[in-house]
């Protein structure tokens, strides 16, 4: 853990790095006026049909196009959803890494994600993975009422780490680790929190005078805090002195992802960086994990992007997590089905004729182009395509049953490989025919108490910078 910010760590990198922020706004004069207080702006918030895992696997397809070394993916989140497997596998066969990738869940603590960083880098250092993938997605729903409540949005990010030169080198990372109850979870799954204050002004400094400091001939770094408290952070970062406090408000607007934000300023904070530039990242969590990198190519690095999308109702908020009865209705489920459907499903897999090379969805016993049932081979469907017909359905209640994000519409789109997808929309309006459309992986339902995900389509081209 010696810091060498200056030197070769044997030149490992964070190729490429991304946040997603989810559409959905949640309204805190709404929270508000449920409860009786005074809040006003709003929430970045994951609907019925998003989790750690669909928001973690958005930020990695923005890495699309450099993840076929990947040969191990940790995927850091707060803590396991109710009916969830591995959320890794999940995110590693809905981002079309081979069945062989390692895959590990990280969850409970929310500086995971500086400790997954810092072993994924051990692991190429090592030469045991050519790169590793670190995903972080958090979709937790604080206590209906609390302060947490107010300030905890949702998000994803995503950091490829490998050799190859790209966003910013990493130059080191290092942990205290503290059994201090700083937050923890009781024994129904609650989360407590000892407060943000008395974690920064108690609980934190012994721990951060045990953690390398810069050297003086180091230039100043910029420093990022994962706290959830924007002034806690402030306070910290004036508190650690020699170094030039720039805290990433983007990351910050629309509400803090505890388990996601180490990750989220780390990329906010490069992509807003020069190159040569040093960053510092401190996120917080039973002690204080440190990562810091040299700024290389801010371009590699995806700030979160805003899509314009429908106000949730709170009550529906609720409901999606749990909070609120009766919850969403689950449609029956088969774990065999699940299992047969797995490449047509999470893969997104269509099929290739050997004979006339017609691409179709789903697979069927014969090609639609020729007849032939003959051999196929798999086709990759996700990304891009193009909508050749929609459908709106204003009676149906909503894409995810018992919401009120009603109308639902429909798509038929055509890939580049000529295969039609008939695909829900993530929301009710219905994009032109002939504008492009691309594939987001959502929570289908929750049957049988699984967490099954199929694909949908979003409009390309409606996010705008983040405020
Ligand atoms: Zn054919």
């Amino acid at each position: 853990v010696a810091p060498d910010p200056g030197g070769d760590v044997n030149e490992i990198h964070l190729t490429r790095l991304a946040v997603h922020r989810p559409s959905r706004r949640l309204s805190l004069e709404d929270v508000a006026r449920a409860w009786g207080t005074a809040a006003s702006g709003e929430l970045l918030v994951a609907g019925p049909d998003e989790d750690a895992v669909t928001l973690a696997v958005a930020a990695g397809a923005a890495l699309d196009g450099s993840l076929e070394d990947v040969s191990t993916v940790i995927l850091v989140r707060p803590l396991t959803a109710h009916g969830s497997g591995d959320g890794a596998a999940v995110a590693a066969a809905a981002l079309g890494l081979p069945a062989a990738v390692r895959t590990l869940q990280l969850a409970g603590s929310d500086r995971g994600v500086t400790t997954a960083i810092s072993v994924a880098a051990d692991l190429v250092r090592s030469g045991s993975d050519v790169s590793v993938l670190v995903l972080a997605g958090d979709d937790t729903r604080m206590p209906p009422g609390s302060i947490g409540e107010q300030r905890h949005g949702h998000g994803g990010a995503a950091v490829l780490i490998s050799r190859v030169p790209g966003a910013a080198r990493l130059c080191s990372t290092a942990a205290v680790s503290s059994a201090a109850a700083d937050r923890w979870f009781s024994e129904d799954g609650t989360r407590q929190d000892a407060g943000e204050r008395f974690v920064a002004t108690t609980v934190l400094p012994p721990l951060l005078a045990a953690l390398p400091t810069w050297p003086d001939e180091v230039p100043p770094a910029s420093l990022q805090i994962a706290l959830s408290d924007l002034r806690a952070a402030t306070r910290l970062a004036v508190s650690r002195g020699g170094v030039r406090e720039r805290v990433a408000a983007v990351a910050w607007q629309g509400g803090a992802p505890g388990a996601t934000l180490p990750a989220a300023l780390l990329v906010e904070a490069v992509a807003a960086g020069q190159p040569g530039e040093l960053v510092e990242v401190l996120a917080v969590g039973s002690g204080v994990g440190q990562v810091r990198v040299e700024v290389r190519d801010p371009t590699l690095a995806v700030p979160a992007r805003r899509q314009v999308g429908p106000e949730l109702p709170y009550t529906a908020y609720l409901r999606a997590g749990g909070l609120l009865s009766p919850p969403y209705e689950a449609p029956a489920a088969s774990p065999v089905t699940a299992w047969r459907d797995l490449d047509a499903t999470l893969r997104l897999h269509g099929m290739r004729c050997t004979r006339c090379a017609t691409v179709s969805y789903p697979r069927r016993p014969a090609c639609p182009g020729c007849g032939s049932s003959g051999p196929t081979t798999p086709a990759r469907l996700r990304g891009e395509a193009v909508v050749v017909t929609s459908t709106t359905d204003h009676l149906v209640s909503g894409v995810n049953p018992g919401t009120p994000e009603s109308p639902t519409t429909m798509i038929v789109a055509e890939t580049a490989d000529g295969a039609r997808l008939y695909l829900p929309a993530v929301h009710g309006s219905a994009p032109p025919i002939g504008s492009r459309v691309r594939t987001v992986l959502r929570l289908a339902h929750l049957g049988g108490g699984f967490r099954s995900y199929y694909w949908r389509f979003a409009p390309v081209g409606d996010e705008e910078d983040a405020p």
